[in-house]
């Protein structure tokens, strides 16, 4: 059944509301994480179709750009009620091509829907201001206008959410998008430009380009003067090479990169809530999440207790294709990923960690990996500095909170972080910490009424809230005389 499903998703180049081949017919093969099987195949856009794609975003702009904000907007409500009622089949297709399972992938259907909801809400409150300069001779008059053509990329850990956080915003602020899904991950960004048509998004407002050529489709676009916007998540590895290649044209950039989250479990902490808490900040989606709790550091008067005990949680779930029932973790998204997970841990091992519990990759096929809990590990290792992208969790001890803190800072990352014990401990623990985003006593955070988004090296902007919008806004000053 879930074959028939994948089979009828459009799998053509998606430019100014037509489906269509790329120009040399190359293809993208997708595959099933939990299988090794090829699922389906997609058309590859090269450099030409890129230009393609600018034009009708360009051509499609002059129109949206002046649509009336009510307009947008119930568009935008249409695509909520239509993601929404397609999230079983979203679902599926994103545990086929990612490996999710069910649950989290109705979750993320339900996350990426409502940034059509809440910027539908946004897009009739795009207000500007009015003022007067000091000295009583100017009067200011400020007008937001949408950015233009607007190149958003995309990662594969969830690619309806990642892709939704940036349509919706665009489209609310009245502009035109080219969506680069990630190769891995492309049929639901496809789906996703199906359900928009159906939405009633105009031709052209929004394309959606798959390319394994990533880099060289990137630069086109970037290179035309008429693309205004870059909106990227994913590595910052790769978010540098795009900020480099932005400067060239001075394109406005929003940056959704790494992250290396610390967990701070201070020794008065609830202990059930800092299991429970622990557990959804480093599973979601597997842990292939850039907020995914990353390393953990326990007050060491209760480590031992805090180890034991979420150890003998991970030891419960169930590893195993992400649309089986009762299975709680799905497979990694590819080889690399599980490999670079085993190695992470094997040398965890070698830097004096206790394995708790897991610490193998099961039988194959399917790039799975045993949900893991690793005690003791040394200050050397890497995994407190690289993003695991894994089920696994490192802990370390600690004495002292601002030695912690010191530590937890102690990255180029700086997207979340998550603190666990008393509130007002854990909130002035909070205020120290140099990350865009802290969760204190939970271990979920994702609301698209918060904005999402990092310091330091994790990012530029923010995603979700009143601020999402105006990544997409430029300022206009009028002075005006009368
Ligand atoms: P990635 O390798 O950086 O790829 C992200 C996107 O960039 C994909 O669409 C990829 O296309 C494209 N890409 C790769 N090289 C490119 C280049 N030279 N020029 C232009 N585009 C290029 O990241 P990923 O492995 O997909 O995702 C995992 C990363 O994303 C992690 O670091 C994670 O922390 C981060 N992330 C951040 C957030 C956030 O909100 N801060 C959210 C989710 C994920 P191809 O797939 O075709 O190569």
């Amino acid at each position: 059944m879930s074959d028939e499903l994948i089979q009828s998703v459009p799998t053509g180049l998606f430019i100014g509301g037509q489906w269509v081949e790329s120009s040399d017919g190359g293809r993208i093969d997708v595959t099933d994480p939990a299988t090794e099987k090829v699922i389906a195949s997609v058309a590859s856009g090269t450099v030409e179709d890129a230009t393609r794609a600018v034009d009708a975003a360009y051509e499609a702009g002059k129109s949206w750009a002046l649509t009336a904000p009510r307009q947008r907007a119930e568009v935008l409500r249409a695509a909520f009620e239509l993601l929404t009622a397609r999230r079983d089949d979203l679902a599926v297709i994103m545990s086929r091509e990612e490996g999710k399972t069910r649950a989290e992938g109705l979750g993320e259907v339900a996350y990426a829907a409502e940034f059509f909801r809440w910027y539908a809400e946004e897009a009739p409150r795009i207000m500007g201001h009015f003022g007067r300069g000091p000295a009583g001779i100017n009067n200011i008059l400020v007008d937001h206008v949408p950015v233009g053509v607007s190149l958003l990329i995309t990662p594969w850990n969830f690619p309806a959410a990642m892709a939704t956080r940036k349509i919706a915003p665009a489209l609310a602020a009245g502009c035109t998008v080219i969506l680069k899904p990630a190769s891995a991950t492309p049929l639901t960004a496809l789906l996703v430009g199906e359900i928009l048509q159906e939405a009633g998004v105009p031709d052209g407002v929004v394309n959606v380009f798959p390319s394994k050529q990533s880099g060289a489709v990137s630069n086109r676009i970037l290179e035309d003067d008429r693309v205004r916007k870059l909106s990227f998540t994913g590595s910052t590895e790769v978010g540098r090479i795009l900020l480099a290649k932005a400067s060239e044209s001075i394109v406005n950039c929003s940056m959704e990169l790494g992250g290396n989250a610390p967990v701070i479990v201070l020794d008065d902490a609830d202990m059930d809530v800092a299991i429970e808490g622990s557990m959804v900040a480093k599973l979601r989606n597997a842990g292939e999440s850039c907020i995914a709790a990353n390393r953990f550091y326990a007050h060491s008067s209760i480590k031992d207790e805090f180890a034991e005990r979420f150890a003998a949680e991970m030891a419960k779930l169930t590893v195993g294709p992400g649309l089986e029932h009762g299975v709680d973790i799905g497979p990694l998204v590819d080889e690399s990923t599980r490999d670079k997970v085993a190695q992470l841990v094997d040398d965890a091992v070698a830097n004096g960690g206790k394995v708790l519990t897991g610490g193998k990759s099961p039988e194959g096929p399917g790039y799975f990996y045993e949900p893991t809990v690793i005690a003791d590990v040394g200050p050397q290792a890497e995994i407190l500095r690289t993003e695991v992208f894994g089920p696994v969790a490192p802990i370390v001890a600690f004495d002292d909170v601002d030695d912690v803190i010191r530590q937890a800072n102690d990255t180029e990352f700086g997207l979340v972080s998550y603190v666990f014990g008393s509130t007002g401990r854990a909130l002035a623990v909070a205020q120290k910490i140099d990350s865009g985003m802290v969760g204190v006593n939970r271990g979920f955070i994702s609301d698209p009424a918060a904005p999402f988004g990092g310091m330091k090296q994790s990012g530029i902007g923010r995603e979700g809230s009143q601020d999402g919008i105006h990544e997409f806004l430029e300022k206009k000053y009028i002075a005006v005389e009368w």
